[in-house]
């Protein structure tokens, strides 16, 4: 196997970093993230630093920070995030000591990372290599076996033929799935169940692969059936000290994206629980991860569970997780790339614990009765749900603001904590109820269907969940 040897002869970034006070923190990024971070920024007296594209210069994350510079002018809206000279330069005629990456753009982005630390600013995050390694699938996946953390059996590497394909599925037998070797957003993955397929399939994903990533490289992995999505964060610090902050049930997808995600994970094993978040503290100290991440593992109904990958980076799920354990991430990020160890700002994994249940429902501006299509335009009315136990993480959940149809749909995420399961369900459709959206759709009354549903009520819903009820949609 030469994948370790070339991805070590890839390997250009540096792990050296310099610790300094933060006295600014730009946000690379738009919308609810930049929000939330501009928020730890303020509670902890740091200017906050926005980008915006031409297309955003009306956006209200642009007024929520301290400062602000348009990007990208001339450029695609999307571009403008990604225009990572032009950030740079923002940043050192601005003075600013820190860039975050929030999720998205170019958070996963090893040479991002790499250009703002050579320009003597602090990237919160994990170091260039990290990320690097990290992102890269084969590396991640040999950083796991490393560490002895189980993964799904998959090729060894990026393929780029059908007859590669062919032999893994021969070789491993079905079923297994596609995935873009370069990808992520659940974009370009793909199920094979019948070896006739296997060839066409390839082709199809292959070249949505290359339209939405510009490679069309693959790589497929044994398919699981009926898992549930469980990931474990983490946090890491410049010494080396790893704490997990328990799991996340992420099973609740559309189209392996998902929708709801809560903490902790329901009915889950306690015996399995602390494998897994055993092995991921293992896996980031393996790797020197420093900063927040995320492990995600695949878990089957008999209690096996398999690794998939590492986001290395804030995750929009974030929330439940500050809401049981309330530990502050963002501002734990910022600290932790200043230079604090983990003792330092008083976490010590003895001292976590988790406490009830949260829930967090992403409030999108789609249309679910037209298989949810992003709808645009200005909100008329707009009146959330409130109360005990309610937190809004958005940006344009206002009346008057403009949903252009440039960037992703979310328009607010909800999140309950209470007691238990089913106390935060019944806060979170409570809530969903007050919401009164007028100008856009939005996919509430999806939502609240979820929410409804016995089986989801339960906790005993798995990746498979929302296809199978189709009922769901009306
Ligand atoms: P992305 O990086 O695009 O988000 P992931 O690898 O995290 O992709 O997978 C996203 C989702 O796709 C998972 O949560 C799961 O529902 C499904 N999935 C991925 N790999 C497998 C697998 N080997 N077997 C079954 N489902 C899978």
């Amino acid at each position: 196997r030469s994948s370790t040897v070339k991805w070590t002869a890839q390997n250009k970034y540096s792990t050296k970093v310099e610790y300094k006070p933060i006295r600014s923190v730009l946000v690379a990024n738009r919308g609810e993230i930049a929000v939330r971070v501009f928020r730890a920024c303020n509670e902890l007296g740091i200017k906050s630093v926005a980008i915006y594209s031409k297309e955003d210069r009306a956006h209200i994350h642009r007024l929520k920070a301290d400062e602000s510079y348009l990007v990208g002018e001339g450029k695609p809206p999307v571009a403008a995030y990604l225009d990572i000279p032009e950030i740079i330069s923002i940043c050192k005629n601005n003075g600013i000591d820190a860039v975050h990456p929030g999720y998205g753009f170019l958070s996963e982005r090893a040479d991002f990372a790499q250009a703002v630390i050579d320009a003597g600013i602090r990237f919160i995050g994990p170091s260039p290599k990290v990320v690097h390694q990290m992102g890269d699938k084969v590396a991640a996946r040999e950083a796991a076996i490393a560490a002895g953390v189980p993964i799904v059996p998959g090729t060894d590497g990026p393929i780029t033929t059908k007859e590669e394909a062919k032999e893994f599925c021969a070789k491993h037998g079905l079923p297994v799935i596609f995935k873009a070797a370069y990808g992520g957003g659940g974009r370009g993955m793909r199920v094979v169940r019948e070896m006739s397929e296997v060839e066409e399939n390839f082709q199809r994903a292959s070249s949505e692969a290359l339209s939405a990533f510009g490679n069309g490289a693959m790589f497929i992995e044994k398919f699981i059936e009926r898992p549930r999505h469980i990931e474990v964060q983490l946090l890491g610090d410049k010494a080396g000290n790893v704490v997990h902050l328990y799991e996340r049930d992420c099973s609740v997808q559309r189209r392996h994206q998902k929708v709801v995600e809560m903490a902790p994970a329901p009915h889950l094993d306690p015996k399995v629980r602390n494998q897994m978040t055993d092995l991921a503290v293992k896996l980031a100290k393996h790797v020197g991860y420093e900063n927040a991440g995320t492990v995600e593992f695949l878990c089957d109904s008999k209690g096996n569970f398999y690794f998939i990958e590492v986001n290395a980076r804030l995750q929009v799920e974030h929330t439940v997780t500050e809401e049981i354990t309330g530990i502050d991430l963002v501002q734990s990020q910022i600290r932790i790339a200043e230079g604090m160890t983990l003792p330092e700002l008083g976490i010590s994994q003895d001292k976590i614990t988790p406490q009830g249940f949260a829930i967090q429902c992403r409030v999108t501006t789609e249309d679910p009765a037209k298989n949810f299509q992003p709808d645009t335009g200005r909100i008329e009315v707009f009146r959330s749900g409130e109360g005990m136990g309610i937190r809004l993480d958005g940006a344009s959940a206002f009346a008057g603001a403009i949903i252009s149809p440039y960037y992703d749909s979310l328009l607010v995420k909800v999140i309950a904590h209470s007691k238990d399961l089913q106390s935060a369900c019944a806060k979170m459709n409570r809530a969903l109820r007050e919401f009164r959206v007028r100008g856009v759709k939005t996919n509430v009354p999806f939502l609240l269907n979820v929410l409804e549903n016995q089986k989801f009520i339960n906790g005993a819903v798995d990746t498979y969940f929302i296809e199978e009820n189709p009922q769901l949609f009306n």
